[in-house]
């Protein structure tokens, strides 16, 4: 064979492997069935939470409210300011943590049941079934011409689906907002430009992530479909093929005369698939799982269901596709697949899962109702007074975090309590949620201020329970 021979037997591979649109048909099993628990539970918490009142003192009486313009994350009875910007730190640590976790013990448990591309692809294939009928159907009003039942149809579903993508954008900025106010702002035209930015932008990917690129973004776009590999050991779970059962020794093979029970498939060595496709046509990323562990496989089982209802069909034992791990598939003696979480991965996951949440969740009980921090004046850093002794300047900042106005005393401690000045300011009153910030000077006679290298600030909320917050600052002479 010559060279250019050669080279033009290499096939030509294309920018995007699949070409033909995946119609999934519909399955029923336990698989189906969880994924739509877990979508009806995630699109009532999703949908309904910016709607659930909230009683509170300060901020609108909504339980869920990202308040940008006023700084404050309303969680319940929790309310987030900037300077609690480490939760927001350890939360994106533990759900990396979680993510690694599972996918360590059941690989892409995330990708196929939780995932918003997932949750709202799956709705968006319902809304296609409901509208345009089975697989069968589906295929066909897509090779028909164009008339007035396929515009119908067509126009139907994927205005349905615009529809779920304007309300899934309006959802999410009522997260921004008061959601009772923003609506009817919404519609009469007057609600802040942001909101219809957010609304805009949310509906036109909503609709061409779910409702048009559907498992290209799975397979194509996602990152966490190309790193996962990382995670997997021989050990995880994945759903898998078992192709020593399936194929047999003279491979897989339809029905046929002398073909139909499982003992006359054995005698003629052929395994227990029966190359039927059902496993492929529910796929909604249009693999197929008969060819080994795939990237692009999100875990969802359903091709588990679908080959679970022809085993029964055909009275084989179910479980020819199943979760089960690499190692137990080409173990001589497979047992019965288990999680085995015993390994260091895991375990190195879990721990850093446990350990990291501890931390949030101590973090945000040990939280003080007053936070304050100190900043010396450094131009300049001291002033020699005509008497001798020494000035310091200071910026002292209070912050409020309980939901009422708070009082507070400024004291010192470590020098003499009139060395203190904060000018003609009577009270201290911080209003909920606020950041007061005043100007303290500190004079030392030039004996104390040879002696002082440092002293504290106590910030004293004048409320019986609340506890004073103490900060240690530096006091410069030379
Ligand atoms: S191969 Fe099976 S588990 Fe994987 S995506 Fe397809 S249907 Fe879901
Ligand atoms: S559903 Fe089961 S029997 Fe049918 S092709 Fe897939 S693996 Fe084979």
């Amino acid at each position: 064979m010559d060279a250019s021979s050669s080279v033009n037997s290499v096939k030509k591979s294309p920018l995007l492997n699949r070409q033909i649109p995946i119609v999934t048909r519909s399955v029923k099993g336990k698989f189906r069935t969880f994924k739509t628990a877990v979508m009806v539970i995630a699109y009532s918490v999703y949908f309904l939470l910016p709607w659930m009142p909230w009683e509170r003192s300060t901020g609108a009486s909504q339980a869920l409210l990202f308040d940008l313009d006023a700084r404050r994350f309303f969680i319940f009875d929790l309310v987030v300011y900037p300077q609690d910007i480490f939760w927001l730190a350890m939360l994106l640590f533990i759900a990396a943590a979680l993510l690694f976790f599972t996918t360590g013990l059941i690989g892409r448990a995330w990708c196929g049941y939780f995932c918003f591309q997932t949750l709202w692809t799956d709705l968006f294939i319902m809304i296609e079934r409901m509208i345009q009928g089975e697989r069968p159907a589906r295929l066909r009003l897509m090779k028909q011409p164009w008339n007035a039942e396929k515009i119908l149809k067509m126009g139907a579903s994927h205005g349905l689906m615009v529809l779920v993508s304007f309300w899934t954008g309006v959802t999410f900025a009522c997260y921004f907002t008061y959601a009772p106010d923003f609506i009817p702002r919404l519609f009469n035209g007057s609600a802040a430009e942001a909101g219809y930015i957010t609304v805009v932008v949310l509906t036109i990917t909503t609709y061409v992530a779910a409702g048009l690129s559907r498992e290209h973004i799975c397979t194509l776009a996602c990152p966490y479909a190309r790193f996962q590999s990382v995670m997997y050991e021989a050990d995880t779970l994945a759903v898998a093929y078992d192709a020593k059962r399936g194929e047999g020794s003279a491979g897989r093979k339809a029905p046929a005369k002398g073909l139909k029970t499982r003992e006359e498939r054995q005698a003629s060595g052929h395994g227990d698939c029966i190359d039927c496709g059902f496993c492929v046509q529910v796929c909604p990323t249009g693999i197929d799982i008969r060819d080994g562990l795939q990237y692009q496989c999100i875990s969802c089982g359903l091709c588990i269901d679908a080959c679970n209802t022809i085993m029964d069909s055909v009275g084989s034992p179910r479980g020819l596709i199943r979760y089960d791990s690499e190692q137990n598939l080409a173990s001589s003696a497979p047992h019965a697949p288990r999680m085995e979480w015993k390994r260091p991965k895991v375990l190195g996951y879990a721990a850093a899962l446990v350990i990291a949440t501890g931390i949030l969740f101590y973090n945000i009980g040990s939280r003080h109702a007053t936070e304050a921090s100190v900043q010396q004046v450094r131009q300049p850093l001291f002033v020699m007074l005509s008497d001798g002794s020494v000035r310091n300047r200071y910026q002292v900042n209070i912050i409020n975090k309980t939901e009422h106005e708070q009082r507070y005393e400024l004291r010192v401690q470590g020098i003499p309590p009139n060395a203190l000045d904060i000018g003609h300011i009577p009270q201290i009153r911080v209003r909920a949620g606020k950041t007061l910030s005043l100007n303290a000077k500190v004079d030392l006679s030039a004996e104390q201020a040879r002696n002082t290298k440092e002293f504290s600030f106590i910030i004293i909320p004048t409320q019986a329970e609340a506890e004073p917050v103490v900060v240690k600052t530096n006091f410069y002479s030379h």
